[in-house]
């Protein structure tokens, strides 16, 4: 009796073992991808922070006697220029960023693609994936990357200036300001950790399809993932099959939608000759 279950047993596991070999894992990147995306412009933020909010603090505390009186501070003005443009993030450093995190993600999408097709279906696509030209996918996360880089910095000033602007000239203690900086600071904390998780699956998502479309793969099975934050529109999509030449109106591919963390399996074509 139990040598017969088990043999029952032995029977369906191995069917589970063949159905779940046939599809492959997502190949998206590690978590150390996006964590150190994230360290680099969290140091971005931080740089600004120290360059230019600091100094900006020292002038709404020195002055706040002139502001509190009057409407209107020179000091601060000039202040809050001098902080904006202080704390601009230059060009080559905001590429050198986003170069870094562009390859980190690329290497690691291009490893895991190889790995996982091989392990799925047995097939090296080496090759052809080793040999295909990725570099518009590339130059267009770079750009794209190096330009929201930049918004971190910026962003973050601008606001505390708007802030100061209108609090300063309603006649605002230095404290309720300092109070609403260290606020604002939280925010922009929060954008840049959001930056970092967002691009970093979204250069994978561009990378993921160029590369199976090389491949000469034409569908993928849409795979969400179903945790509760995710959206209505991206869990009913779930395990359905998608092809790569016809986005889903409403969500565009895998991780092209804002947050998206879906990702694409491909569908191996016919002429794999697979079984
Ligand atoms: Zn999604």
């Amino acid at each position: 009796m139990t040598a017969k279950i088990s043999a029952k047993e032995k029977e369906t596991k191995k069917k589970l073992r063949k159905q779940k070999k046939r599809t492959m894992r997502p190949a998206t990147a590690s978590k150390g991808v996006e964590v150190r995306y994230r360290k680099d412009l969290l140091k971005v933020l931080n740089k600004a922070r120290k360059k230019a909010e600091v100094k900006i603090i020292k002038l709404l505390k020195r002055y706040e006697a002139d502001y509190i009186a009057d409407d209107y501070s020179e000091k601060i003005i000039k202040g809050l220029e001098k902080m904006l443009r202080e704390g601009q993030l230059a060009d080559a450093a905001a590429e050198r960023i986003a170069k870094k995190a562009v390859n980190k993600v690329d290497a690691d999408q291009k490893r895991k693609l190889i790995q996982n097709i091989k392990a799925a279906v047995g097939v090296d696509a080496s090759a052809i994936i080793n040999n295909a030209n990725m570099a518009p996918q590339i130059n267009k996360a770079l750009h794209e990357n190096a330009e929201l880089i930049k918004t971190i910095p910026s962003q973050h000033l601008q606001k505390i200036e708007k802030m100061v602007m209108q609090e300063a000239f309603k006649g605002s203690s230095a404290k309720s300001m300092i109070e609403q900086i260290r606020e604002i600071g939280a925010v922009s904390e929060r954008r840049a950790r959001v930056i970092a998780r967002d691009q970093t699956s979204k250069i994978n998502g561009a990378l993921n399809e160029a590369r199976q479309k090389q491949l000469e793969i034409e569908e993928y099975i849409w795979r969400a993932q179903i945790d509760g934050r995710e959206r209505k529109s991206h869990r009913e999509k779930d395990g359905k099959v998608f092809r790569w030449d016809s986005p889903p109106a409403d969500t565009g591919h895998p991780s092209e939608d804002y947050q998206c963390r879906c990702t694409a399996i491909p569908v191996f074509p016919k002429s794999w000759g697979l079984t």
